[in-house]
């Protein structure tokens, strides 16, 4: 079997970007990242020096090799990209791909080429935010939701049969939130798992410092969380480690890491409780490797997945193969409901419809697919096509 083609969709207002690698045999592997289209469509399908040039005529079926040759050619042609960051995650679409053709090729689910499940469903947690979407759209500060409108959203997870919920929060563990958040534990009660989301990158702001998460993750011990995300700048290996071991509650972090290079430092220096990787920003080789590792250190694994269905289908192959696996990233109520903006309506397609066979949320757990590859079949035209319209839209 032969690479033929690559084809690499998304709308240009999206950052989500579909590809499929074809074969001169028929099979079509998918795969998927959370970069858009107009950056990593020309990094694969450069016909002087894109991806296509290098996978064109091989044989897909040998992903681990080809994600080898990949990175060390992009590491000889780095230049002064760093260790690839957008490239990475084209490569890392790309091996998603392959692994999926290559189950599909040998009709086995990608659980088992990657050694055999030992667990054949995981526990998802609804991700949403606590933020007004009303107020991210316009120039006005951003505002969270009302202590009503967040508790009724939990009820209306754990109602889904959710057993775990998170909310991105910002930089907001003040007093002014406790309100909130005693709204929301009372609602989901003792039991249902609760995680807030700093999401760092965006939202931290010159007045906050190790010290200040330190404070914070005190002020949150009385609303019993699973984990605080990313509270710290994404890179900072040292505040975390220290973060990490003067916190009563688990922290977590990864999603803005595309190389298991990166995740080394935090997995061996254990500067993180919980390890957050992204296949859909690393492919399924590099993320197999950090669920691996974290399971040696006594770390959970519990990867980044909120946008499309095909990295949540390549989290749960991943995960059932350990044992650290604890959950898995997954949309909730409010991105999955009718009536949202287009982002949410593009995370809804990516779920739903623009693949043949959906997964489907029992009792809050999410099945191991049994189907060739990463078990959802193939992407369907007319519904990439009709999600490429929404992007294009905007709202
Ligand atoms: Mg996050």
């Amino acid at each position: 079997m032969k690479i033929t083609d690559i084809r690499v969709r998304g709308g240009r207002l999206s950052s989500l970007t579909f590809v499929q690698v074809e074969t001169d045999e028929g099979l079509t592997g998918i795969g998927v990242t959370g970069s858009p289209s107009w950056i990593i469509g020309p990094i694969v399908l450069d016909r002087q020096g894109g991806l296509i040039r290098f996978l064109a005529g091989r044989d897909p079926l040998e992903p681990g090799r080809l994600w080898v040759r990949m990175f060390q050619n992009w590491q000889a042609l780095r230049g002064r990209g760093g260790e690839g960051g957008m490239a990475v995650n084209a490569m890392g679409a790309v091996d998603m791909a392959l692994w999926d053709l290559a189950g599909k090729a040998l009709n086995q689910p990608l659980c088992k080429l990657l050694g055999g499940a030992v667990q054949n469903r995981v526990m998802a947690y609804a991700s949403g935010t606590a933020f007004d979407p009303d107020s991210l759209a316009g120039n006005v500060p951003p505002r969270l939701k009302s202590p009503e409108q967040l508790a009724a959203e939990s009820r209306a997870c754990v109602q889904q049969g959710f057993r775990a919920i998170k909310f991105g929060w910002g930089n907001h563990f003040r007093t002014e939130d406790e309100e909130r958040l005693a709204a929301i534990r009372q609602a989901i009660g003792p039991e249902t798992r609760l995680m807030l989301d700093f999401g760092c990158p965006a939202y931290w702001t010159p007045g906050w410092n190790l010290k200040e998460a330190i404070r914070a993750t005190r002020f949150l011990e009385a609303f019993d969380l699973y984990f605080l995300e990313e509270p710290m700048p994404p890179f900072d290996v040292d505040g975390y480690a220290a973060l990490t071991q003067a916190a009563e509650v688990k922290i977590a972090s990864g999603e803005s890491l595309s190389t298991t290079h990166e995740f080394q430092q935090y997995i061996d220096r254990r500067a993180l409780d919980v390890i957050q990787p992204d296949a859909a920003q690393m492919g399924v080789t590099q993320c197999h490797y950090v669920a691996r590792r974290s399971e040696e250190a006594g770390l959970l694994c519990i990867p980044h997945s909120p946008w499309s269905a095909t990295v949540v289908a390549a989290h749960l192959h991943i995960l059932s193969t350990v044992t650290n696996g604890a959950m898995v990233e997954y949309p909730g109520w409010e991105a999955l409901r009718e009536g949202s903006t287009s982002a949410y309506r593009i995370t809804r397609m990516a779920h739903e419809e623009i693949i043949e066979r959906p997964l489907t949320l029992s009792d809050g757990y999410l099945q191991l697919p049994e189907s060739p590859g990463l078990g959802l079949g193939n992407y369907v035209p007319e519904a990439l096509s009709r999600m490429e319209q929404v992007a294009a839209q905007g709202d």
